[in-house]
């Protein structure tokens, strides 16, 4: 299983980085490349194209439906259904309550009657899991100002095909029992960071800082912590700092078109 950040500017594109984005790919027996989107904020779909093909996707999971995470489901539609060589199969489309509506609402198209065939939506069922070839992906509601999941992400290992690894996506959280449920024993924990200790300490339900991250990889056990998710205005050095103080694992900070092999 492989995870390549696409974008993970927290909150708004940033000069170097997209809003979040993420593809999960894994190969099956027989060889072929199973891949998932996670999230397409705002400037992703420039870096899909560049780091993977928006024309090959199996499924999409949103996290929720801030414009940072989904932006550029509206011009992906756009580019699929529009393709030179012919309009895209359909692709499903799991996320949370409201987003066939969103969606159609981005598009400029009324809701009720919008049937472009690009998206088949499917809701997320709070930890019914969802089979995409090799993977299988399970949501978890975390805490957020609108209704959010993390998803945790299970497949055959890169070096080891029988044996099955785990990553978790937090989305947009603060601290709550469905972070741990994420990050309970997974291989690598894909952390939102937007907060900083003390500037931030009073903005309590929205998103994590550094080193409640790197406290919740620790209390889980993760294998690795990538720290994503971090605003143009912050430091990135001050959330390393932050979750190296309270996580021993190995902490990296997401880049555009870094490949994380599990
Ligand atoms: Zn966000
Ligand atoms: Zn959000």
């Amino acid at each position: 299983m492989r995870l390549t950040v696409l974008g993970c500017a927290g909150s708004f594109p940033g000069p170097d980085s997209a809003a979040s984005g993420y593809l999960v790919q894994a190969d099956d027996a027989d060889g072929r490349t199973w891949t998932v989107l996670l999230d397409l904020g705002n400037g992703a779909l420039s870096a899909l194209q560049r780091f993977g093909d928006p024309t090959r996707l199996d499924a999409i999971g949103l996290s929720h439906l801030h414009a940072d995470h989904v932006a550029d489901m509206v011009v992906l539609n756009v580019l699929r259904r529009y393709h030179p060589s012919g309009p895209c199969d359909p692709v499903t489309v799991h996320g949370p309550t409201g987003t066939a509506e969103r969606l159609a609402q981005m598009a400029g198209k009324d809701p009720a009657t919008s049937t472009d065939g690009q998206f088949d939506v499917v809701e997320w069922q709070e930890g019914s899991p969802v089979t995409v070839g090799p993977l299988v992906l399970v949501p978890v509601a975390v805490e957020h100002p609108v209704p959010a999941f993390g998803i945790r992400v299970s497949g055959p290992s890169d070096a080891d095909p029988s044996r099955t690894v785990t990553l978790a996506y937090t989305g947009d959280t603060d601290a709550c029992a469905g972070l741990d449920t994420l990050a309970a024993g997974v291989d690598l924990l894909l952390s939102e960071a937007a907060y900083l200790e003390g500037r931030d300490d009073a903005l309590r339900g929205v998103h994590l800082t550094g080193r409640r991250a790197g406290e919740a990889a620790a209390r889980g056990s993760a294998g690795q912590l990538v720290l994503t998710h971090i605003p143009a205005w912050n430091d990135p050095a001050l959330t390393l700092a932050e979750a190296a103080a309270v996580y021993t694992g190995p902490i990296a900070l997401a880049h555009p078109g870094a490949v994380h092999v599990l």
